[in-house]
């Protein structure tokens, strides 16, 4: 490793960081789920055949569906209160190894509704499985509630009313995911604006497996706050434009665009371009268990792929804090967090 890779390195380990694209399902590493089968007493067969078709594979799936399916499988293999606490737990302490200060955590409420499990039992113990950790661990949790956008605006709306209720154990906002080609943006505008009516901010994935009018649709029909992946972009000057112009903050995640077989390589990522052009550009692990990745580990990556340099990183971060859904005196907490300690 040289020099400057290592030093980049142990700077990126020691900046506070913020985490704003994070799925609680595709973040249970290896070592959670073994914990769970053990914890339960169940046969670990499933577990370990799972684990094995991710290694073995190098974390890279056939192509998105694929991927999906793996997700659901992942999810599947979440059956309890407990089991969804516990996941909670482990994750917001791999958070707190990485320096992550704040976290917004995607909780698929869709899948777990598609599950035709209690959304409310299962939440308030992962709920309350944050609460703990976020103490222990100086992580501040808040959630992000993600319908399956193929399964349509009244499924949505279901997901939407839970999001709305349980506001004050922290969720702060609706998203939607999955399959992009099955679930267009102009399915869900009257879901969206109810979210706004009941105090929710919105985000949705975009532009990830579809062209940039599906990055419009979300921005001008939806009104979504933040795009995630929002790839698709640096194919249309017009949507490049539109996320500039209305400052709409991107979730950049590398390790899954290539996972998921959406990019050969993370050299043809356009994050190069997005910075060059103006757009807010956030850095995010997405699935980080399923990718073999980690937020700092994405921070790397970014920095080893495009020469980005100290102060390039701490702007990744500081406009991770500034899009983050708190309110601005917290934003700005976080951002002289971040400032001072890449100042340090
Ligand atoms: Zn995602």
């Amino acid at each position: 490793m040289s020099e400057v890779v290592s030093q980049n390195k142990s700077f990126i380990e020691r900046l506070p960081k913020v985490e704003l694209h994070l799925h609680l399902e595709g973040s249970v590493r290896p070592e959670t789920l073994r914990e769970l089968a053990r914890a339960k007493g169940s046969d670990t067969g499933t577990v370990e055949s799972w684990i094995a078709q991710r290694t073995k594979s190098g974390f890279r799936y056939r192509d998105f569906q694929d991927f999906i399916e793996a997700f659901k499988a992942a999810a599947l293999l979440l059956e309890t209160p407990a089991d969804y606490a516990l996941a909670t737990t482990r994750l917001i302490e791999w958070l707190k190894e990485q320096n992550v200060r704040y976290t917004e955590v995607t909780f698929a409420a869709g899948v777990v509704l598609w599950k035709q499990q209690s959304l409310a039992a299962i939440f308030e113990a992962a709920a309350a499985a944050a609460a703990e950790a976020e103490a222990r661990c100086g992580v501040r949790v808040r959630w992000i509630f993600d319908a399956i956008r193929q399964f349509g605006a009244e499924h949505a709306r279901q997901v939407l009313e839970f999001a709305a209720r349980f506001r004050p154990l922290g969720v702060v906002a609706i998203g939607i995911g999955g399959d992009e080609r099955r679930g267009a943006a102009e399915l869900f505008p009257d879901v969206y604006r109810a979210a706004r009516d009941a105090g929710l901010h919105t985000t949705a994935h975009a532009g990830e497996t579809c062209p940039a009018q599906s990055i419009r649709q979300a921005v001008e029909l939806l009104g979504a706050e933040r795009i995630g992946h929002g790839l698709a972009a640096a194919r249309d000057p017009e949507v490049m434009a539109l996320l500039r112009e209305r400052a709409v903050p991107v979730e950049v995640c590398l390790s899954s665009n290539v996972s998921t077989g959406v990019l050969a390589s993370v050299q043809e990522h356009p994050l190069d371009r997005f910075l060059a052009e103006g757009l807010t550009v956030t850095i995010n692990s997405d699935d980080p268990a399923m990718f073999g990745t980690s937020l700092t580990r994405e921070l790397e990556l970014a920095a080893e792929n495009f020469s980005l340099g100290r102060a390039q990183l701490v702007r990744l971060l500081a406009n991770a804090a500034r899009a983050a859904f708190l309110p601005e005196a917290e934003k700005q907490a976080l951002v002289a967090e971040i400032e001072l300690a890449a100042a340090g």
